[in-house]
């Protein structure tokens, strides 16, 4: 696995690694918020300009580099929204495979009291084999459509579109070749988008997790936070960082490494000084901890 040499030679990378693996250990509860920089770190990164001209190759041709650089772009007439959007949703959701860095997180903490909360749209827990139960889409994800003018709460399966849109794409162009395929709201006629957030059982997955943070009350919590940025820090950073500063059992390890081929992006394990003796800054690749940790698990095990 890619790094994991290179920070097991570092002293402070394994003093935080071994105090990270007993606190997994000894922990009632362990809370893992997972971000971007997780799914970068399993090979899915929206940095990647390798990957990108692989799934996108007119976008690429026509000069950009990485889906994040569209994350906001000009406004696009909806057959080009919808030829990029089918073949960036089709790639990372069924042709980007279940992670193995994300079945080794699991495996670290399934015989444990768990629960994850996630940024990530690309539903790599529920690939990998997580119990839906104990995880909560904070974002929602790529899998649903709502009405964008908002007039129902109903949402729609997007896969049938994908596989009707996939064929469609004119790739001299880029846009879908015939427009009457495009989904629009059968009710008020609206375009359709992807329904983050707004989809039905939201407020069941949500109350799960409210209910697992009220029940670690206290217990000894171990909080492992893996590659959140500040892209929307109201929905792990912020609320981890004021949970490990109230809890009266609790530590917070914060996993978060620094893009250098992409600055700017990553790269924010520092935590606040009021954290002090509470958090543990780790400026490492998710991958190179994780794989650190199930090392050490599986020799454990072997060793019992
Ligand atoms: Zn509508």
């Amino acid at each position: 696995m890619k790094n994991t040499h290179e920070f097991e030679d570092n002293k402070e990378f394994r003093e935080a690694i071994e105090n990270l693996a007993e606190w997994l250990k000894t922990a009632d509860k362990i809370l893992i918020g997972a971000g971007a920089g997780l799914s970068a770190a399993a090979g899915l990164s929206y940095l990647d300009e390798e990957l990108f001209k692989q799934f996108q190759p007119e976008m690429a041709a026509w000069g950009y580099r990485y889906p994040y650089e569209l994350f906001q772009h000009e406004p696009w007439p909806q057959a080009r929204e919808w030829a990029y959007n089918v073949r960036h949703i089709h790639f990372v959701r069924y042709v980007f495979p279940p992670a193995e860095l994300y079945k080794k997180l699991r495996k670290l903490v399934e015989d444990k009291d768990f629960f994850v909360i996630t940024s990530n749209c690309d539903r790599q827990f529920m690939r990998t084999g997580f119990p839906m139960e104990r995880v909560f889409e904070a974002q929602g994800s790529y899998d649903r459509l709502r009405c964008t003018g908002r007039c129902t709460r109903e949402t729609w399966e997007i896969k049938p579109y994908l596989d009707k849109l996939l064929p469609l794409i004119d790739s001299e162009t880029f846009m879908i070749a015939d427009e009457s395929a495009i989904p629009y709201c059968p009710y008020c006629g609206a375009p359709l988008a992807t329904a983050f957030r707004a989809f039905e059982g939201y407020k069941e997955e949500r109350q799960r997790y409210v209910d697992f943070v009220e029940s670690t009350v206290g217990k000894k919590l171990c909080i492992l936070e893996l590659g959140v940025g500040f892209n929307t820090p109201v929905v792990i950073r912020w609320p981890f960082e004021r949970l490990a500063y109230y809890h009266n059992h609790a530590h917070l390890f914060r996993v978060n490494k620094e893009y250098k081929e992409w600055p700017g992006h990553g790269g924010y394990p520092m935590v606040p000084r009021e954290l002090k003796g509470k958090a543990t800054e780790m400026p490492y690749d998710a991958a190179a901890v994780i794989e650190s940790l199930y090392q050490r698990k599986y020799f454990t095990d072997k060793d019992e």
